[in-house]
This record gives structure tokens, C-alpha cells and sequence, in this order.
């Protein structure tokens, strides 16, 4: 009985690594997602549309810029 040799192949392909966007709530602190995601080779080119979302800490409407957020998986 003979195998294919598929399990030696040594390019492994990544995919496109999704981060989630981050920002840090002014008022605690404290990192916030934005529930938005991205690619992250597509970020440094991103524009970011409608930068606020309901911060789940102080329950107030944040705007933010790109430069505020922090990516994370
Ligand atoms: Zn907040």
C-alpha cells in the first residue's frame, strides 16, 4: 500500500491572519473591542468608516482614530 507523500510538503499557506480592533476606552482605561475586524495586511492600508461604538465600561459612545486602536487576535 503506498501513501502520497502530501504530508512532506513544507510550504505551509497562512491564511490571512484576522485581528480584532481594540480601543482603549478614555474614561477606564481599559481595552474595548470594537466588534470590528481585519485582516491585518489590509490594515495599514484601511480606512476606518464610522470610528464610534457604545463603549461596554462606561456605557458612553466613543468616537476613536485609527491610531487609537490596538490589533489583537
Ligand atoms: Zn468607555
Amino acid at each position: 500500500m503506498k501513501f502520497f507523500a502530501t504530508s512532506s510538503t513544507r510550504k505551509v499557506k497562512t491564511g490571512p491572519v484576522i485581528k480584532r480592533l481594540l480601543v482603549r476606552c478614555p474614561s477606564t482605561a481599559k481595552l474595548t473591542a470594537t466588534g470590528q475586524t481585519i485582516e491585518e495586511q489590509l490594515w495599514t492600508a484601511a480606512k476606518v468608516k464610522t470610528p464610534k461604538f457604545t463603549c461596554p465600561h462606561c456605557r458612553q459612545v466613543h468616537t476613536w482614530t485609527k491610531k487609537d486602536v490596538v490589533l489583537a487576535r
